[in-house]
């Protein structure tokens, strides 16, 4: 039993950042506000990306002060930021009831401005074996609010615009997918984040990419393959025990079809696992059927206790000019941040191994 005197639960003031134009007029409305202050409000929310009701000059002092009293923009508690000599700058988010989830600014020559990688759940029930996050295990799915302020409390701190959009970071986008529909909906429409710029990274869960066809976004579905075969996908990812290789390739192409849009294919290269000459040509000839491209990202070492390596330099340029031979556009994915901890999952991990 605990001697010590019980702490009365901190109030959690709402958030802002998250709530649609519609949901911003009724709180309006409810404060006896006329309603145009809400189109102001979503303004400087999401376009002017006010991180203060300070900031809000052509708002009356007096309802400034009204909603910094019940109100917050966005949740997100700066914990660690770090920048890498390559510019990407990774932050460490605590959230509101302690948890600690992570995003990723980046910037490539080759693509058009910046790129944010977002979290969209706290740790990760897939459990890859060679990814940080599924270390952690799950513990929750982030709410629509941390999601749209991972990337607004960035760019405000960039102070440029952010114009792509990745759900790549800690967790699996589709199995919170509520929540990260209703998210992509309010940066696309808020925000005004392009579609087009907008990239879901899945591991392969299927009743979920068939659900999304259904809706005929323009996004860009990513898809973690990571091996042409169940034998090797079953090595490193528990997932295909349930969703084996040619069953996620059946609800590609039934994605493709319905949504008309070319697709990612994900790979990424372990040395003496899934990067033989073997793999390549079975990889090309799995692929065929498929509108996509091929991004292929040798294994970023992130630790003593990691079973993988990344294969050598000349592995993976044979395994691409293998792979390339079936007309399919290939790239490697350039690796941003080494002398940062920038990998999938690493500093939230690094942080709760340290607490
Ligand atoms: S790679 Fe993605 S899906 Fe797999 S455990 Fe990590 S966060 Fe989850």
């Amino acid at each position: 039993m605990s001697c010590s005197p019980s702490l009365a639960p901190i109030e959690v003031l709402d958030s802002l950042a998250g709530k649609t134009l519609g949901e911003l007029q009724a709180l309006v409305a409810d404060m006896g506000e006329p309603v145009f202050r809400a189109q102001q409000l979503h303004h400087w929310i999401y376009v002017k990306n006010a991180r203060t009701f300070d900031e809000m000059t052509n708002l009356a002092k007096s309802f400034r002060e009204k909603l910094a009293q019940h109100f917050t923009i966005g949740h997100l508690e700066l914990a660690e930021k770090q920048i890498s000599s390559d510019g990407t700058r990774k932050y460490l988010f605590r959230l509101s009831d302690g948890q600690l989830i992570e995003s990723v600014l980046m910037h490539f020559k080759d693509r058009d401005g910046y790129s944010i990688c977002i979290s969209s759940q706290v740790g990760c029930a897939v459990d890859c074996s060679f990814c940080a996050t599924g270390k952690l295990g799950f513990k929750r799915n982030l709410t629509v609010p941390e999601i749209v302020d991972q990337y607004l409390y960035v760019q405000a701190d960039l102070g440029k615009e952010v114009r792509n959009i990745v759900f790549m970071g800690q967790g699996e986008p589709l199995l919170n997918y509520d929540n990260l529909l209703a998210a992509i909906r309010l940066l696309n429409q808020s925000a005004e984040v392009g579609m087009r710029h907008i990239t879901i990274s899945t591991s392969g869960i299927i009743p979920r990419i068939s659900q999304l066809a259904q809706e005929k976004l323009q996004l860009v579905l990513a898809v973690s393959l990571h091996a042409p075969d169940n034998d090797t996908r079953n090595q490193f990812m528990p997932i295909n025990k349930k969703w084996p290789v040619e069953q996620l390739i059946q609800s590609l192409q039934d994605y493709i079809r319905l949504c008309g849009r070319r697709i990612t294919i994900e790979y990424i290269l372990l040395a003496g696992i899934n990067d033989s000459r073997e793999h390549a040509h079975r990889l090309g000839q799995l692929t065929q059927s498929l509108k996509c491209n091929i991004n292929l990202i040798p294994y970023n070492p992130i630790g003593q206790d990691y079973d993988f390596k990344r294969p050598s330099l000349e592995t993976i340029e044979a395994f691409k000019s293998r792979l390339s031979r079936y007309g399919k556009k290939v790239t490697l994915r350039m690796e941003r941040g080494t002398d940062i901890d920038a990998a999938c999952g690493q500093l939230a991990n690094q942080a709760s191994l340290n607490r």
